[in-house]
């Protein structure tokens, strides 16, 4: 049984959120209580969305989580909880980013021509 963890609300509306989940490979639709197989075999896909205005949260998927995350042996409801934990995970790290780039006008849109 997976802990419960609760659901920020969406921050563009404040908004319910809603987790969905898929096969990696073939796009169906899965519910969080399906088995992985024996060989963890299977890859799974999820993200969280706004049932209000439709916002989603980072797309997170068990292969990307393998490789560059080193996370393996994923169930969906393992690739689910991560979805929510990034979903909740609001933060200001690439704020310089941002910064930076209003110094050249590229927060603008349309952007000015070079
Ligand atoms: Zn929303």
């Amino acid at each position: 049984m997976t802990d419960q963890i609760k659901m920020a609300p969406c921050p563009f509306c404040e908004g319910p959120p809603c987790v969905d989940v898929r096969d990696f490979v073939t796009g169906v639709e899965l519910t969080m209580d399906r088995p992985q197989t024996e060989d963890f075999d299977e890859a799974y896909v999820a993200h969280v969305w706004c049932h209000d205005c439709g916002a989603q949260g980072p797309s997170i998927d068990s292969c990307t989580l393998s490789t560059f995350e080193d996370i393996h042996d994923l169930t969906v409801a393992d690739v689910m909880r991560i979805a929510v934990e990034r979903w909740n995970d609001r933060n200001a790290k690439a704020r310089n980013c941002y910064d930076a780039g209003e110094a050249e006008g590229l927060n603008m849109f349309p952007r000015s021509a070079a």
